[in-house]
């Protein structure tokens, strides 16, 4: 019997950041944090959350901030991207 098991992603939230300035390129109101379910699955079936990945990401100049680039503020807003 082969087992069908691995890891999947579901469909990403996204929130606009408005009152964030991007730190790289200083425009204001550019960010948007996005929220990406992860778990592992057994014949597609979801049996296991994983840590969502979460990342920030400007729209002015394109840079994304993941893990240790997030401010705290980042992190504050992407804790409510989840409700
Ligand atoms: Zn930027």
């Amino acid at each position: 019997m082969i087992l069908f098991f691995g890891t999947r992603t579901g469909s990403p939230k996204t929130r606009q950041l408005q009152g964030l300035s991007c730190p790289f390129c200083s425009q204001k109101g550019s960010l948007s944090a996005t929220l990406l379910p992860h778990f592992v699955h057994l014949f597609w079936i979801p049996v296991y959350r994983l840590r969502p990945l979460r990342w920030v990401a400007c729209d002015h100049c394109k840079k994304q901030y993941e893990g240790r680039e997030l401010t705290p503020e980042m992190l504050e807003a992407l804790e409510k991207v989840a409700d």
